[in-house]
This record gives C-alpha cells, structure tokens and sequence, in this order.
C-alpha cells in the first residue's frame, strides 16, 4: 500500500496536478492540528462552565467552530451536534454506511471505526460492543445509538467524573479520551489518569 500512494503521488506531483507543499500542509493538519484533543477542551469547557455548555447542546456546529468558540472548524466538521451523557442514557456514535467522523474535535477515525464488524455490532448489540471495549453500563443506563449521516457529524459529551471538583479546564481536558466523545469509553477518573502518567 505505501508504494502504490508514492507511486501515485508522484505521478500526479509529476503530472503537475497536485502541490507537494499542498500535500505537506494536509499531512501536518491531520497529523498535529487536529486531532482528540480538540474535542477534550470543548468538553473540558462544557464541564466547568454552564453557559458553553448550554450553547455546544443548543448548536455545537457554532460552540465548537466559529471564532466566538473554538474555532475547531473545516470538513466533516460543517454540522455538529453534541450529545450528552447522563447516568440513565448512554450516547454512542458510529457510521453504519462508511466512516463519517468529526475531523475537527477529533482527528482521523481509528481503523476500529471503520471496520464492518462495529459499524454493524454498534447498532445490534451496542451493549456487546461496550463490554468488548471493557465498559459496564448499569443495566438501567440507556444506550442510544446514533447513526452518522452524509453530514450530520455527532461529538459525544461525556459525563464528568468524580473527584475533579475546582479542576481547572486544562487538567480536566486530560481526562477526555477520544474513545469517550465516540461514546465507546468514558472519561478517565484521576485515579486512572494518575496511573496513565507513571506508567508513561
Ligand atoms: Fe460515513
């Protein structure tokens, strides 16, 4: 596969249809702009302060990408909406069609998110698929899945963990995985988060 993409990208720089300084910006986007740590601090903001939170549920699409807001915007990022957990509903976000992803919050999908085996699990047996990521709802917790559409791209809000009362934004954007704003995960608890550190 890495030499069929360096066989066409060169042919094409060679052809004089695209700009390697093109390319080189795209990769750098994706490589080291963009990614889950976008959707950490919106969801991080969302925690400590009620009127963002109040405005990423109302139109994430503006909370999350105009100037006011994050300005995390650009492709696969035009229609966002948040959805948010609570301990009786469970939001879990897939793509059963292809691979509709919130590139702006959250970067390239992982191969997982892509692979026929979720896309179809997801929707049949959400709860499977959980347990399979090592999450234990209780019982009673609904689970809803969302279901991506041609434009339509969901970021899930967590819920807050305990023991992160006074957590300033940026502390508490170290507890939002990206699994979690998928809605495969929650967010770490700082025991898990202390215990992610020493073993880095
Ligand atoms: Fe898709």
């Amino acid at each position: 596969m890495d030499i069929r993409v360096r066989a066409l990208e060169t042919l094409l720089i060679d052809k004089g249809y695209v700009d390697p300084a093109a390319l080189d910006e795209l990769v750098d986007t994706y490589e080291h702009r963009v990614g889950p740590h976008n959707g950490a601090r919106v969801v991080a903001r969302a925690w400590t302060d009620p009127t963002y939170r109040a405005w990423l549920l109302a139109d994430a699409t503006a909370a999350i990408g105009s100037d006011e807001g994050f300005g995390f915007s650009g492709r696969q990022g035009e229609h966002m909406v948040a959805l948010e957990n609570t301990p009786q509903l469970h939001n879990m976000v897939v793509c059963t069609l292809c691979s509709c992803y919130p590139w702006p919050v959250l970067g390239l999908p992982p191969v997982w998110y892509k692979s026929a085996p979720y896309r179809s699990r997801a929707v049949i047996d959400p709860r499977g698929v959980l347990a399979d990521f090592g999450l234990q709802l209780p019982t009673q917790t609904e689970i809803r899945v969302w279901d991506s559409t041609a434009e339509i791209r969901y970021l899930v809000l967590p819920m807050r963990p305990d023991g992160t009362d006074g957590w300033s934004e940026e502390q508490l954007a170290k507890l939002v995985t990206r699994d979690s704003m998928i809605g495969t995960g929650v967010a770490l608890t700082p025991q898990a988060l202390a215990a992610q550190q020493a073993s880095t």
